[in-house]
C-alpha cells in the first residue's frame, strides 16, 4: 500500500495522510490542516474562548449589577409606597386612639392638626430608627 502525502495548508509541510484528521469530501479523505496545526489552532481557540468567556462574565456581572440596582430601586419605591400607606389617616387615628383611649375617631378627625403632628412624630421616629439601624 503506497503512502499518500498531503501538504498542510497551515504549516505548508508535506505529511503522511495519517498526520491529518479524517474529513469526508477532502483530498484523501482528510483535513487540509495537519493534526499538529489543528492542535495549535484548538489551543489558540480555547484561549480566545477563555478570554471571551471572561469578558462575557464580566459583562454579565455588570449587567446584573444594573439589574440588582434597578431591583433595589423598585423595592425602595414599593417600600416607600407601603410606608406612605401605613401613615394614612386611618393608621394615624388608630395610633392616636391606642395612646389616648378616651379620644374618639370623630374627635381626632375634627382635629387635623393632631393627625399632622402624630404623623410627623411617627415619621421622625421611623427616620430615627433607620439611622440607628445603619
Ligand atoms: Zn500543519
Amino acid at each position: 500500500m503506497e503512502i499518500k502525502y498531503k501538504k498542510c495548508t497551515k504549516c505548508g509541510e508535506e505529511k503522511e495522510v495519517s498526520e491529518f484528521h479524517k474529513m469526508k469530501g477532502c483530498k484523501y479523505g482528510v483535513r487540509n490542516t495537519c493534526k499538529n496545526c489543528m492542535k495549535e489552532y484548538q489551543k489558540e481557540y480555547q484561549k480566545e474562548n477563555a478570554d471571551r468567556l471572561k469578558e462575557y462574565q464580566k459583562e454579565y456581572r455588570k449587567e446584573n449589577a444594573d439589574r440588582l440596582k434597578e431591583y433595589r430601586k423598585e423595592y425602595q419605591k414599593e417600600y416607600q409606597k407601603e410606608y406612605q400607606i401605613s401613615l394614612s389617616d386611618g393608621y394615624i387615628i388608630t395610633q392616636l386612639r391606642n395612646r389616648n383611649p378616651n379620644l374618639t375617631t370623630e374627635q381626632i378627625r375634627a382635629n387635623p392638626e393632631l393627625i399632622r403632628l402624630k404623623r410627623l412624630a411617627i415619621q421622625y421616629y421611623r427616620e430615627h430608627l433607620k439611622e440607628i439601624k445603619k
